[in-house]
């Protein structure tokens, strides 16, 4: 079979140019990413081995070997691992399988982020390899395959690359990086064992490197006999004793599961005896992922392994869906070796150790908010809105995530969701009983909502609720410490408790006066309204609507029909301010098509107050304008 030459998929050229072109820093990730797919492949070939036995027995240890050339100005990797078909090498060394690369490239093209480093978290780590060599070879043999079915890849990495057959004696993957000619450094062998000291320490598989020897003016030079010494330490950083790991080994595991190449904020590393066997270490990362909101991600979840065996990556059945940010491993010694993802979804051990992992996380973060207030305020901020899911997710741990909750409010009026339900339990007024709350499209339309006037004349604290989710906190928080929350967009606002007898007796009497008002709008508006009622939440708009107490109020109506949910018909009560001068005003009004015109722009502010849309905006502003031109005359 001769040579064949095939084009890079338009994303891979796209991506190589940027590797070439545009990253500077972190160079040396090149390894790590290479490494890390050996080390893939061992855990591959592992899994294969379970349903063909027969396979990896002529080379049952699993070794990486790192190897460096200066004379030819190569560096090899090679592993024994489960290899690559002719058909596979083509998908996944010249093609990207995987979802997420657009934003890779966003990322990468925002001027501060040239960072190498984000290469791994995108599942196109062995590109980097171009960054240090312009010429890349690549010998493969599936475990499966014969001698004869070996294959050899070619690349220099600019648009195109080389595929033929080549018989290979071993199984496993070789590459072979000629490195360009500013890449010197990389041919240094402590150079090479220090990043894998750095990155690739914890790797399970050992990794080997030709000893070094020094002649009699101190370089180096390799033995005539080839003398391999391990490099890396090659054990499971979780199997050892708290007190015997550093802060510094912590990270670097994270950094090597996650491909995340900040350092996590949070971490908790435990051992569990007794019935139930396992050791668990759970980090939380300092920044979301970018996939945090894809529902089709698959990389959520725990790392698997049982008894020390690496068994699948992303095992999500280890936490609920409102924890999928947490990273981390789980080694189980009572599962079978076997397990496989359809048998993890329906067992029982599995189902005990994601209910006391959840437990362990949502007691790692109540620490955090007692001994560390700013850094559970940066978790909030990364992790609040999934957090908030678990209100509807998991009822058996609701109340202690209640506790974790954090909201805008009026008393800061800020942005910044830092106010807990027990602050703000904690400032409710002598008889109050409720924990009021407004919901809205933005935080701005939730500050400047018209039903907070009453309630800042007064004194109150109301939540500020504009996060999506919040309909559904709402809707799954019922109360909290046995006080309800309410939203103020809905039902009949009572708050008489905060007012004098004076004051209510007054307002008896002023309802006569406004009868008739009540009824023409009630005409006017037909069947828009369900009802038209005075009310005394407002202290500066004339009007406003509220959804009938149980209903849906219009932000949910808006985001239900964003999701293409079919909504029942349910029609908003309008509230006049029988105090403010324009509806004063319009109870004066004897021309009646004045009178038409009038409520229906107060109708419809009241609907674009509550960030709703006018089913006919033209005219509404043909009629504001005829009102504002009729003003300007006096
Ligand atoms: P990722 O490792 O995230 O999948 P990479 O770009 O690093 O992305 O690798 C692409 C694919 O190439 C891998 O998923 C794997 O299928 C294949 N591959 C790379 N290196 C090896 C290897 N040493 N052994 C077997 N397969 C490999
Ligand atoms: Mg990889």
């Amino acid at each position: 079979m001769t040579a064949e030459t095939r084009q890079f998929s338009t994303e891979i050229n796209k991506l190589l140019h940027l590797m070439i072109h545009s990253l500077y820093s972190s160079k040396e990730i090149f390894l790590r990413e290479l490494i890390s797919n050996s080390a893939d492949a061992f855990d591959r070939a592992r899994i294969l081995a379970m349903s063909n036995p027969g396979l990896f027995t002529d080379n049952a240890e699993q070794k990486i070997f790192v190897d460096v050339d200066k004379k030819a100005r190569t560096i090899t990797v090679r592993d024994n691992g489960i290899g690559m078909t002719h058909e596979e090498v083509i998908a996944n060394l010249g093609t990207i399988a995987k979802s997420g690369t657009e934003e890779f490239f966003k990322k990468l093209s925002d001027e501060q982020a040239k960072d190498a480093n984000l290469i791994g978290q995108f599942g196109v780590g062995f590109y980097s390899v171009f960054m240090v060599a312009d010429k890349v070879i690549v010998f493969t043999r599936h475990a499966e395959a014969k001698p004869e079915a070996g294959v050899r890849w070619e690349s220099n990495g600019q648009g195109e690359y080389t595929i033929e057959a080549a018989a290979r004696k071993t199984l496993g993957t070789e590459v072979i990086l000629h490195l360009k000619k500013d890449a010197d450094e990389f041919l240094e062998d402590y150079r090479l064992r220090g990043i894998i000291k750095q990155y690739s320490d914890h790797i399970t598989v050992p990794i080997f490197m030709q000893k070094i020897e020094f002649d009699e003016k101190g370089q180096d030079k390799k033995s005539d006999k080839i003398d391999w010494e391990q490099v890396n330490k090659a054990t499971a950083l979780w199997t050892l004793p708290k007190s015997k790991i550093k802060d510094e080994e912590y990270k670097e595991l994270y950094k090597n599961i996650s491909h995340d190449f900040s350092d996590p904020i949070l971490w908790s590393h435990n051992k569990v005896e007794g019935k139930l066997e396992y050791t668990s270490l759970l980090y939380i990362p300092s920044t979301a992922p970018f996939d945090l909101w894809q529902q089709t991600s698959k990389h959520r979840g725990l790392k698997l392994y049982v008894k020390r065996v690496f068994i699948l990556d992303d095992a999500e059945q280890f936490l609920p869906t409102y924890l999928r940010f947490v990273k981390g491993v789980v080694d189980c010694n009572d599962l079978p070796l076997n397990v496989s993802r359809e048998i993890l979804q329906h067992n029982p051990t599995v189902d005990k150790i994601r209910a006391a992992l959840t437990k362990r996380i949502l007691n790692m973060l109540e620490e955090v908010v007692k001994t560390d207030a700013d850094k559970y305020a940066k978790i909030w901020a990364e992790f609040g809105k999934v957090l908030k899911e678990g209100l509807a997710e998991d009822f058996a741990n609701k109340d202690q995530i209640a506790k974790l909750m954090r909201f805008a409010s009026t008393h800061t009026d800020n942005e910044k969701q830092d106010v807990s339900l027990s602050d703000y339990v904690s400032r409710m007024k002598l008889d109050q009983d409720v924990i009021y709350c407004v919901t809205a499209d933005t935080f701005l339309a939730a500050k400047n909502s018209p039903h907070l006037e009453v309630f800042r004349q007064k004194g109150i604290e109301v939540l500020l609720f504009s996060d999506r989710i919040d309909e559904w906190v709402l809707m799954h928080l019922t109360e909290f410490e046995g006080k309800k929350l309410q939203s103020i967009t809905k039902g009949d606002l009572d708050l008489s408790k905060f007012e004098s007898p004076e004051t209510k007796e007054a307002r008896e009497k002023k309802k006569e006066d406004f009868d008739n008002l009540l009824k023409q709008v009630t005409n006017v508006l037909g069947e828009k309204v369900k009802e038209v009622r005075l009310t005394y939440r407002l202290t500066t708009s004339p009007a406003c609507i509220v959804a009938d107490s149980n209903d849906v109020n219009m932000n949910m109506q808006r985001i239900l029909k964003s999701l293409g949910q079919a909504m029942p018909e349910s029609k908003p009560i309008f509230e006049l301010n029988p105090e403010h001068g324009l509806v004063k005003r319009l109870n004066a009004e004897t021309d009646d098509a004045r009178f038409a015109e009038w409520t229906q722009i107060l109708f419809d502010q009241s609907v674009l107050a509550e960030g709703g849309q006018l089913e006919d905006p033209a005219t509404f502003v043909k009629h504001l304008n005829a009102l504002l031109f009729d003003l300007s005359k006096n």
